[in-house]
């Protein structure tokens, strides 16, 4: 009897002890949140002249649905839609910002994506031209490798921080005209405005060395933060979960504590300006509140932020 608990228990270590560190451990560390504060941000936006953004569309390029644990370590085993996102904001004067370039056909094939729109991506795309600006939350391929992939090559508005340049490997691959590879026009060196009411918050050597989040105050005072995958789902800036190891040790590097100084660090702006709308990386659940009426067309949101 004896000998058959120490074999239970040898068991129970053996399956326990890695499933705990694997997908559960959300130790957050002590490191503290950023000396970023919500009144430096509406400084910043405001810095700029001209019209601040007045109506923001939202657009789900594709998705898959995984258990919550992988991106949001200890959030639990339901299954939850994990979509590739893509913003533009409209300014009066008829410019617009994007933000991230949905995904291209066969990097959401690589990346096990069950639901993919084309049309969507196609609509995301002919905004990435005709944007003023671009900016990415960070360089990975269902965020940024879209906009790299495009046929003549990078948006006339991309903005890349350093961080964010493709390798040499991607960079090979890509369908760019001799001399035309992007050179690095963003600082990652702190918080700056880029336009009227869009201020970029760096966050390098985090999610990825290119991470940063970004800031909007939209012409009517509503004010938004895209946090890139710093913030994967809601459960990761509410209640302060990074990715689970699975995922970090094996799939995509990052570093951990740096991403948990950030997640405080949403988490303080939030408690600073609790109207601010938090919009995670891939949490198309969160959203909805956001949503003044139904969505235009499948996937295609246009958003009334509600006061
Ligand atoms: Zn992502």
């Amino acid at each position: 009897m004896r000998r058959l608990n120490v074999i239970l228990l040898v068991l129970f270590l053996l399956i326990a002890v890695p499933y705990y560190w694997l997908l559960l451990d959300n130790r957050p560390g002590s490191g503290p949140a950023k000396p970023i504060r919500i009144a430096d941000l509406r400084a910043l936006a405001d810095a700029m002249p001209g019209p601040r953004p007045g109506v923001m569309d939202g657009e789900v390029a594709a998705y898959r649905s995984l258990p919550r644990n992988l991106f949001a370590a200890g959030a639990g085993l339901k299954r939850e839609p994990i979509a590739v996102l893509a913003w533009q904001l409209h300014a009066a004067d008829g410019s617009s910002v994007v933000i991230d370039s949905g995904i291209a056909a066969q990097d959401a094939t690589a990346m096990g994506m069950t639901k993919i729109n084309p049309e969507g991506q196609a609509r995301i795309e002919r905004a990435l031209r005709s944007a003023k600006l671009v900016l990415f939350t960070h360089e990975h391929p269902d965020h940024q490798g879209a906009a790299l992939r495009m046929a003549g090559g990078l948006p006339a508005g991309a903005r890349l921080n350093p961080g964010q340049l493709p390798q040499a490997e991607l960079a090979a691959k890509l369908p760019w005209q001799a001399g035309a590879a992007p050179v690095a026009n963003l600082s990652a060196a702190a918080p700056q405005a880029v336009a009227p009411g869009v201020v970029v918050i760096p966050a390098p050597a985090s999610h990825t060395p290119g991470s940063q989040l970004i800031y909007v105050r939209m012409a009517d005072g509503q004010e938004v933060l895209f946090t890139g995958d710093i913030a994967t789902l809601r459960h990761s800036w509410q209640d302060l979960r990074a990715r689970s190891h699975l995922v970090t040790q094996f799939m995509a590097p990052e570093n951990r504590a740096e991403v948990y100084a950030w997640l405080k660090t949403i988490r303080q702006l939030k408690q600073e300006a609790p109207g601010l709308h938090v919009v995670p990386g891939h949490d198309i659940t969160s959203l909805y509140p956001m949503l003044g009426h139904a969505p235009i067309a499948r996937n295609q949101f246009r958003f009334e932020l509600q006061h």
